[in-house]
């Protein structure tokens, strides 16, 4: 999550240090949803911003998810779209971050995720008995089992065996 508080329309720097504030990472959402950032100069310093760091690009995945959930109105993707973007999210934080807690924390919202693909599944198993940090293997742990609950776990063992 940015913690800066950059003002939104300075276009005289794009340093990445300079994180996206939330409002910056909202507005912009909804000028995307509404269909309005296109060919818009005014985006632009935003637009790079999101294309050259990771860190503001997953808040902006993150608060467009809430976006999108939380809004009846939206009907911009197709079904199962959303969870499988949001599944690559959280499969790619789970793998690819240094940070512990944001490693348990992305293997907890894959557990909550439904359906969880045999990707993530196979991605959750990884972390459960091989990250690097023993809280990361206990959330990931966690998350399976929640993910099991609510499916026959003997097939999805299988499929996880590549059987
Ligand atoms: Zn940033």
């Amino acid at each position: 999550m940015p913690t800066t508080n950059m003002p939104n329309r300075d276009h005289n720097t794009t340093a990445l240090d300079d994180h996206l504030s939330v409002t910056a990472i909202l507005r912009y959402l909804a000028a995307l949803l509404a269909g309005l950032l296109k060919d818009n100069p005014e985006w632009e310093r935003e637009r790079r911003h999101l294309q050259e760091c990771r860190l503001c690009a997953d808040a902006a995945a993150e608060h467009l998810g809430h976006l999108l959930w939380d809004s009846p109105d939206w009907d911009l993707l197709e079904p199962g779209e959303f969870a499988r973007r949001a599944q690559d999210v959280w499969i790619t934080r789970l793998q690819h971050d240094d940070r512990a807690p944001m490693r348990e924390a992305a293997a907890l919202q894959l557990g909550t995720l439904e359906p969880l693909s045999n990707h993530g599944f196979r991605v959750l198993l990884d972390a459960a008995v091989a990250d690097r940090d023993p809280e990361v293997r206990f959330a990931a742990a966690q998350a399976l089992r929640s993910a099991l609950d609510s499916e026959d776990l003997l097939s999805r063992v299988q499929l996880a065996a590549g059987s």
